[in-house]
């Protein structure tokens, strides 16, 4: 029976509580500890009304790690959840350090003033965690996370050589606002304004933003959706991981509507997306950090948002010497989220895959002391539990709409 500390409250920090709470066998205590005490209780009293069981609460501010080796040497346990922001990443891992402690997350570390996605600070800690004897499991939400994992399966299962990987990314709800972000809003912000980027033949390609796109026909009556390329975290771990394979090519795309493209494009023109700060009124305030302020909270988008999303990876290489064209996926959908736990789908698939990887280190499935990102461990134990804790995944291998993807996919 585990200890479990759960670090930030917000849409992501609310399900991975409840999906630790739910899992009762294997966490026995639960510590949920953000920068507003207020949120922590709302999602201990959702819990206690669910599921009858009590949660710790308590103040911390991640960015101070004193208060954080504090709290972990009050409240002792197995395994910290960092699911704040990725500004705290490296301040929590140094806690861990000091107190022993092993360590998840679900976002690489990003300095404030640069809005660069790289696993370099992290994988940094590597050694010292290493002679610790402790873990840092990086990136264990869905993208990345379980992206990771299906790519592991795919290599594991079905395929003798990996040629290229096309991650896809599709949000088809509705939550009725005329924009709002489904995740932080500075973070996701910061991550779809910046340039394209993608993997091909041992270097990166960059593109401008939203520069390419293509339109793909989604299953489960999602229907065709326009995907944009995107540079995405995982990309970099996995390019390494898997080039010994055969690797040659991978890509991340997300879909977009043309309605958020042009929000964002009208507050990029009007300067509300930068992340250098300006004087107002005579103090200096970071524009983006601001409009994250006047736009609607991710966590309480759940009541209003309608419709799935469908997350996978549409992967490519040879088995038994034959080519072959494999999709695996997730269809998640929002209302059944929010029933659940009272949050969208892009928190749940963010959190119970958080859950899941600090289940497999406090059990001692996936257990070793280093940094890890998820692709490096058995993707066997984590595939059994993405269906039992509400995530099922699907694979196939000639399905009509992944031999359209294909076709679109290779368009120029
Ligand atoms: P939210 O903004 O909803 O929540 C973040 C929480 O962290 C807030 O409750 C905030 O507290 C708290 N926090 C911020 N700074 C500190 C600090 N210094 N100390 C303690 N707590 C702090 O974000 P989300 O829940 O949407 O996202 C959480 C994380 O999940 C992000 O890192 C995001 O990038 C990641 N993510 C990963 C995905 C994946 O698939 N891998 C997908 C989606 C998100 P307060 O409100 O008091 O400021």
């Amino acid at each position: 029976m585990a200890r479990v500390l759960i670090i930030g409250a917000g849409g992501v920090g609310s399900v991975v509580a409840h999906k630790c709470a739910q899992a009762r066998e294997v966490f026995a205590d639960i510590c949920l500890a953000s920068r507003t005490v207020a949120k922590c209780g709302a999602v201990r009293a959702s819990i206690r009304e669910r599921y009858r069981r009590n949660i710790g609460v308590a103040a911390l501010d991640a960015d101070k790690p004193r208060e954080t080796v504090r709290l972990i040497r009050e409240f002792r346990p197995d395994v910290v959840i960092n699911v704040a922001l990725p500004y705290q990443d490296l301040a929590i891992m140094d806690a861990c350090l000091i107190t022993g402690v092993d360590y998840l997350d679900t976002a690489n570390y990003e300095p404030r003033d640069q809005a660069r996605f790289e696993y370099k600070w992290q994988w940094a800690y590597k050694k010292r965690f290493r002679e610790r004897g402790i873990m840092a499991l990086l990136g264990s939400g869905f993208d990345p996370g379980v992206t990771n994992v299906f790519c592991a399966h795919a290599l594991k299962h079905r395929f003798d050589e990996i040629a290229s990987v096309d991650i896809i990314d599709c949000n088809a709800g509705d939550h009725g606002h005329p924009f709002a972000t489904n995740f932080n809003p500075e973070i996701n912000i910061r991550e779809v304004t910046q340039k394209g980027r993608y993997w091909e033949r041992g270097r990166w390609v960059t593109v401008a933003p939203m520069s390419m796109s293509r339109e793909l026909g989604f299953p489960a009556g999602i229907g065709v959706k326009r995907v944009y390329l995107l540079y995405h975290e995982e990309m970099e771990s996995l390019s390494r991981n898997l080039a010994s394979f055969g690797l040659k090519r991978m890509r991340f795309w997300m879909t977009f509507s043309e309605r958020y493209l042009t929000y964002l494009k009208v507050l990029q023109d009007v300067g509300m997306t930068k992340i250098e700060p300006v004087m107002y009124e005579g103090r200096a305030i970071v524009p983006l950090q601001f409009l994250k302020a006047v736009l609607p909270d991710p966590g309480s988008l759940g009541k209003t948002t309608r419709g799935k999303t469908c997350i996978g990876c549409l992967v490519r290489g040879k088995k038994g010497g034959r080519d072959r064209a494999y999709y695996i996926y997730n269809i998640c959908d929002h209302e059944a989220c929010y029933q659940e736990v009272g949050s969208q789908a892009i928190s749940y698939t963010t959190g119970v895959p958080a859950m899941i990887g600090a289940m497999l280190m406090v059990t001692g499935k996936w257990k070793r002391p280093g940094v890890f990102n998820m692709e490096e461990f058995d993707p066997d134990p984590f595939m059994a539990l993405l269906g039992k804790y509400g995530l099922p995944w699907k694979e196939t291998m000639a399905a009509k709409f992944t031999e359209q993807w294909v076709k679109a996919l290779e368009r120029g």
